[in-house]
């Protein structure tokens, strides 16, 4: 494991008596994509920040490559950020805009031109040099804003929600060049966004806030295979939570019952809880397996009623009510309706691997 190049260390920040952030605590490795996920007010743009300079943390302290950057003027910083709307300058050409940040620090006029032309070449914008922004698509202004961020190699590129305003074909379409000039530069990003999709498409890793804090960090995988609490398995994907009540927990299995009694057992253990205590099973749509009663056999599962049934094309979503009346959902590869036998109304089985399901402790 490379060494971490930015280090953000027990960043807290209150205004009066509102804690934005606490206890925000994060390695980032040098070239990685890392992005802040979470829902608006969680801390992210806060964090974001206080990296750039914009805001100083209560408590807290960050390092670039091993050094203190807070006391860093932010002006030299030197670190790249991209914001939601486009920030170009609009009495200045393309050219001029991504040229702004190098004649500031003054770098010799031959340098300038040579970097602008790489950098439209990075952005595939080459024809584009010599227009005005209003003359621009929001996409290709959005690029030109990024160019111009990284025109002057920096260590960092923080870019806070940059395709939000976008709509969603365009912001698909950013979304690949974006990973493409992150292969192409190696340059660190610090990406925040609200819209997991874009996080789990993006990212080498994902930083999950909720309410100021970082939940859990990990590979988009990680955290959809393995999360941390019931909070990151509703951000990341789509799960079932089911309530159970705890008859037994050790030796790394739990066994327990669900509301109508019928027994369960989970492969997942959670130390916290013990016998009586109330928990959540999470388990993901596509681990679940339904069948109609009559190919069951002697199959175990749980009885439910199916309620409504989806062709998505590759799969089928079956929405089918529980004993205890909770609609969960059920995720079948498409090939399986042929011989289902299930429709609108019939009665059926649902089972599932137990090693697919994890257990939390919050009811
Ligand atoms: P996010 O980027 O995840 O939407 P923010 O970092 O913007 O979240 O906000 C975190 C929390 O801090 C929120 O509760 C927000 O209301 C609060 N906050 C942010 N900026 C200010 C401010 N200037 N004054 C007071 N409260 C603020």
């Amino acid at each position: 494991m490379t060494a971490a190049f930015l280090q953000i260390q027990r960043l807290r920040k209150t205004y009066d008596d509102v804690v934005a952030i606490d206890q925000v605590s994060l390695d980032v490795r040098k070239g990685e994509f890392m992005t802040f996920l979470g829902p608006s007010g969680s801390g992210k743009s806060t964090t974001l920040y206080i990296v750039a300079g914009f805001q100083e943390p209560s408590e807290g302290r960050v390092l670039l490559d091993g050094k203190p950057l807070l006391s860093v003027a932010p002006n030299k910083r030197h670190i790249g950020m991209v914001f939601q709307r486009y920030t170009l300058f609009p009495h200045l050409t393309v050219g001029e805009n991504i040229a702004f940040p190098l004649r500031v620090r003054r770098r010799p006029d031959a340098e300038v031109k040579a970097k602008v032309e790489q950098m439209l070449k990075l952005v595939h914008l080459s024809e584009c040099r010599d227009r005005m922004p209003a003359q621009l698509s929001g996409g290709q202004q959005q690029r030109v804003a990024i160019a111009r961020a990284l025109a002057y190699d920096p260590p960092v590129l923080l870019m806070d929600e940059p395709l939000s305003a976008l709509d969603k074909k365009l912001r698909e379409e950013i979304q690949l060049e974006l990973r493409r000039i992150h292969q192409e530069t190696g340059v660190t990003i610090l990406y925040v966004t609200h819209d997991q999709e874009e996080a789990l498409r993006l990212s080498d890793r994902i930083a999950v806030f909720n309410k100021g804090r970082i939940e859990q960090v990990g590979t988009g995988e990680e955290l959809y295979a393995n999360p941390s609490s019931r909070f990151v398995a509703s951000f990341i994907g789509n799960s079932n939570f089911l309530p159970v009540r705890v008859t037994s927990n050790n030796d790394g299995r739990m066994n327990g019952v669900f509301p109508n009694g019928h027994t369960v057992s989970s492969g997942s253990f959670n130390p916290v809880l013990t016998a009586g205590d109330e928990g959540t099973l999470m388990i993901r749509p596509e681990q679940m397996r339904i069948h109609a009663l009559r190919n069951a056999g002697s199959a175990a599962g749980l009885p439910v009623t199916v309620r409504d049934i989806t062709y998505l094309g590759d799969a089928m979503h079956y929405a089918v009510a529980t004993p205890w009346q909770q609609e969960i959902s059920i995720r079948m590869p498409a090939g399986h309706r042929h011989d289902s036998g299930l429709s609108i109304g019939t009665q059926a089985l649902v089972d599932w691997d137990t090693r697919d399901v994890r257990l939390f402790a919050q009811a």
